[in-house]
């Protein structure tokens, strides 16, 4: 490669400025890329865009290295592979080789969000933290289209059947990667097996079977990542995969025999990147931590409650089709002088456990009526969702005292949803309707919280006064990667419409899934996607940045059935 394939940006010595200017080309460059990838144009056309892309972008991080070499940024000396090189090659590799038009629109949007992560993180410090990124850009870039070997996650195949080995072998040579087979279970358990490696497991095997194999490595303390595979029908891959969510074991795919190999190297790429990803930055969580046990003692959460140390999360609930904020949900923390911020997690059994959850539900009650006329004041007019607990349904005077300092508020009902599990109902049925039916009757709303994972979901939505109906996050968060979750969710949502209640998906992580979502018909959405919960003024910034509807109604019915 000569250095005319470089002319398109000035090099400049010191530049912070030019940077801001030569972004804000190569954004406009990505987003003409976009839009052809959009508009569907062909082949030939996406590779010359892609090959321009390229060369902008190399010729970008080639200056931006050199301001970098002249500032004498330490993270450069620490980096074999620079930026530009890894594109330089990129280009080579793009000359060589045949891509489809997916594979060159796939390749497109990943190097946008790459870019706009890492402009992000630039503008965020003075100086771009550049070893952070030269990995992140390395390895998926790298992984993209193969260029480098990495040896740093094993891929291994384990199935009693040699000619599944060899099959999946090749396909992962497709892939451009490599795996070692074992077509026995009782040697691949001795063989030493580190967390980050793939193991793509037969679960039908004589002797040792699949469960056991990811039994036995779980207690020797070993956590890979599984791509479980059967020859039986799908629901042997489910159950096998619910017994490896209840260790907390990541089964990250599941494949039916006969393999379909699209798929199956689709999956195994995308599981390598995501591992290797795992590997050099910690921006994608893996597996989901609890937080931190802070050992609050029951005197401490009698002192919370009683003095101020109670705060309020607010997440918005979105309107799936308009994209608007139809209102937002408050989340309880605990801000602890010493043992910081706490998670509900931490605490909400404690309060129940020792008769508080009465007096912490109507201190969170107080707290959200009192944030709603901030957000009133801030010019947002939402509806606010408080969460309950079982204990609260033992109260016979809840429904009185709520609407009470509703009014005081001058909050209408009408603008508070109150959210409870199904399990919440059972501990006293009839105590349980008396109460939810006087809060229905009162103009609260009502949502099922968390459903589909009680015992008795149907029983609880035939009985009570529901409005509303929050399919559990968890059925959420798989249904792209797992049929079974899928269905439920689809029910769900149908179950939704032909009792007239609002469906709401919770647990939303991505772009895909708000698609899919929306899609089936869901009416909203809350999840990470669109924000995490945040204190009241972030809430009040974010609705301001986005513009999203401020004086939106409490209940939009625009979409409902
Ligand atoms: P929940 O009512 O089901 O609330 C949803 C939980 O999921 C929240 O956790 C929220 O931060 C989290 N979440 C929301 N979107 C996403 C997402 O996209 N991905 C992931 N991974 N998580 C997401 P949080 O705030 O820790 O609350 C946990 C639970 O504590 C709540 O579950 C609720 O049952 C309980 N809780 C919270 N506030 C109160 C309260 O004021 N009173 C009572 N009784 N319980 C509360
Ligand atoms: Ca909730
Ligand atoms: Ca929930």
């Amino acid at each position: 490669m000569t250095d005319k394939n470089w002319p398109q940006t000035p090099h400049n010595n010191n530049g912070i400025p030019a940077i801001d200017a030569e972004q804000q080309k190569l954004l406009h460059l990505v987003e003409q890329t976009d839009l052809l990838v959009e508009q569907g144009a062909s082949s030939d056309q996406l590779l010359r865009q892609a090959r321009d892309l390229i060369i902008f972008t190399a010729s970008y991080f080639k200056r931006e290295e050199k301001v970098m070499q002249a500032l004498k940024h330490p993270s450069l000396a620490d980096t074999l592979t620079t930026q530009s090189e890894i594109l330089q090659s990129l280009l080579l590799d793009f000359n060589k080789r045949d891509f489809n038009q997916e594979a060159i629109a796939e390749f497109i949007v990943f190097l946008k969000n790459s870019l706009l992560t890492y402009f992000k993180i630039s503008n965020n410090h003075f100086t771009p933290p550049y070893n952070i990124l030269s990995d992140k850009i390395t390895t998926a870039l790298s992984e993209t289209v193969s260029l480098a070997k990495h040896h740093a996650v094993n891929i291994y195949i384990v199935d009693d059947e040699q000619q599944y080995v060899d099959m999946m072998i090749e396909m992962v040579g497709i892939a451009g990667l490599s795996a070692k087979g074992f077509t026995s279970a009782k040697l691949f358990i001795n063989h030493p097996v580190v967390d980050t490696d793939i193991i793509l497991l037969d679960l039908n095997m004589p002797g040792i079977d699949g469960i056991e194999v990811m039994r036995t490595l779980y207690d020797k303390g070993c956590m890979p990542t599984y791509i479980l595979v059967s020859g039986f029908d799908d629901r042997v891959l489910h159950s096998a995969k619910q017994f490896a969510d209840a260790k907390n074991i990541l089964v990250a795919r599941k494949l039916s025999k006969p393999i379909n190999t699209k798929k199956f190297i689709r999956y195994i790429s995308q599981l390598h990147i995501e591992t290797r990803l795992q590997l050099t930055n910690t921006c994608v969580p893996h597996k989901k931590a609890a937080s931190a046990p802070r050992k609050l003692s029951l005197e401490q959460l009698k002192v919370a409650i009683h003095e101020n140390q109670l705060v309020l999360f607010y997440q918005p609930k979105l309107n799936i089709t308009t994209n608007k904020v139809t209102g937002f949900e408050a989340l309880v923390r605990l801000q602890h002088p010493e043992l910081g911020l706490i998670f509900p997690d931490q605490f909400i059994a404690m309060a129940e456990q020792n008769n508080l959850i009465s007096e912490l539900t109507s201190e969170v009650f107080r707290l959200a009526t009192k944030d709603y006329s901030r957000f009133r004041s801030a010019g947002i007019n939402p509806g606010i969702a408080i969460n309950i607990s079982a204990q609260d349904l033992l109260d016979l005077s809840m429904p009185e005292r709520f609407y009470e300092l509703a009014k005081a508020k001058n909050i209408p009902p009408e603008a508070i949803t109150i959210e409870l599990t199904e399990t919440a109902i059972l501990k006293s049925v009839s105590d349980s309707l008396d109460i939810l039916n006087r809060l229905r009757m009162k103009g609260f709303s009502l949502s099922i919280d968390d459903f589909g994972t009680g015992y008795s979901s149907l029983v609880q939505l035939y009985q009570a006064p529901f409005t509303e109906l929050k399919i559990d996050q968890s059925f959420v968060m798989r249904m792209l990667d797992d049929d079974e979750a899928l269905s439920i969710v689809k029910i769900c949502i149908l179950l939704a419409k032909e009792l007239k209640l609002t469906s709401v998906a919770e647990g939303i992580e991505s772009q895909e899934i708000w698609n899919k979502l929306e899609q089936l018909g869901c009416n909203l959405g809350q999840g990470y996607f669109i924000s995490k919960p945040a204190s009241i003024d972030a809430c009040c910034e974010w609705v301001e940045k986005n513009s999203v509807l401020k004086s939106s109604p409490y209940v939009d019915s625009s979409n409902l059935p």
